[in-house]
This record gives C-alpha cells, sequence and structure tokens, in this order.
C-alpha cells in the first residue's frame, strides 16, 4: 500500500490546492447557488476520485461493499448552513446519536444519503496507514478543510461545525 504522504510528497497538498483555486473560480459563477452547489460538490468527488487509489481507504475498500468499518461515521458530519437545511428535511436514524451519524446505514454499514452527503464527508480520507486516523483526523485533512471554508461559506453558507438533527449551533 503507498499513501500521498508517504511516497509522493507534496502531491496531497498540491491536490488540495487545486481543489481550492476550482473552488474559488466556482464561487465567481453567475448562476444559482444550486448550481454552484452541484459544482464544487463535483469537484469534491473529483478530488477524491484522485486521491483515494492513495489512501488507507482503498486498502480498506478491497471487497465489492467498499469499507464497512464504519468508523469514519462514528461522528457528527461537519456541515455548512444551506447543507443543514437539506439534511433536515431527510429522513434520520437517531437511534444512531452518540455513536453514528445520524445518517449512517449501520446494517450495511455505509452511508445512507451518499449523493447527499455533505462537502466534508466527501473530501475526508484517511491518508495515513493507521486505522487512528479514521476517527482521528490527521493534520493535512484539518488543513485542507480549513483552507476551503471561507471560499465554501460563500457558496454553502456559514460554517456550523458538527451536524445535530433541528439544532443550529451558531
Ligand atoms: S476513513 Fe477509515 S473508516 Fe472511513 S472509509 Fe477510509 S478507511 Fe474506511
Ligand atoms: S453523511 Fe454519510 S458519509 Fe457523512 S458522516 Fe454521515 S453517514 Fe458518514
Amino acid at each position: 500500500m503507498n499513501s500521498f504522504m508517504n511516497n509522493q510528497p507534496g502531491e496531497l497538498l498540491r491536490e488540495g490546492e487545486r481543489l481550492e483555486r476550482r473552488i474559488i473560480r466556482a464561487g465567481r459563477l453567475n448562476g444559482d447557488r444550486r448550481r454552484q452547489i452541484g459544482i464544487i460538490y463535483r469537484l469534491a468527488d473529483s478530488y477524491g476520485n484522485r486521491v483515494f487509489p492513495h489512501s488507507f481507504c482503498s486498502g480498506m475498500a478491497g471487497s465489492p461493499a467498499g469499507c464497512v468499518t464504519g468508523a469514519c461515521c462514528a461522528c457528527r458530519p461537519d456541515v455548512f448552513a444551506y447543507e443543514k437545511e437539506l439534511l433536515d428535511r431527510l429522513p434520520k436514524r437517531l437511534a444512531n446519536l452518540g455513536h453514528h451519524c445520524p445518517f449512517f446505514n449501520r446494517a450495511k454499514r455505509n452511508c445512507g444519503i451518499y449523493t447527499l452527503r455533505p462537502f466534508a464527508c466527501r473530501i475526508y480520507y484517511n491518508h495515513e496507514m493507521s486505522h487512528y486516523y479514521c476517527q482521528n483526523p490527521a493534520e493535512e485533512t484539518i488543513r485542507l478543510l480549513e483552507s476551503l471554508k471561507r471560499h465554501l461559506e460563500e457558496i454553502l453558507g456559514s460554517y456550523l461545525g458538527g451536524y445535530l438533527p433541528g439544532l443550529n449551533e451558531k
């Protein structure tokens, strides 16, 4: 197994910078917010497609079901205001609260709202070679979201932190 961090120093950083430039450009586009959100979600997925093969996640996804540990969904996903509005309208698994995201499907061990999942989930990968970083974001993962936050806020509204159904944190 290889990783950007171990074998291609700087490559992960460059991918993050490329994503940031593209999001800035998307923010300058004329058009409605829904279109902009669609664009930045596709940009996040495209970033994911490039970094995934070099991540710890790709080793875990060797089975047809993909990674089924659910460790990175034992959380409250980071959301922005427009994402929270959408998530509030979706059915939730309230029994998950306290140990998993309310959208985590515990039977299938995967995301129950995969195509609608928030931006932060789309760029979350474990780039280290340890399970520890599935639940504890590594420095570069935190840095990436931090570098994108102010650009994302122009499109997705205020950053609210970890999602809680029906509750605003700001
Ligand atoms: S971060 Fe960990 S739990 Fe999440 S998909 Fe990757 S390997 Fe699986
Ligand atoms: S929204 Fe989906 S991917 Fe994100 S934490 Fe919840 S279950 Fe996991």
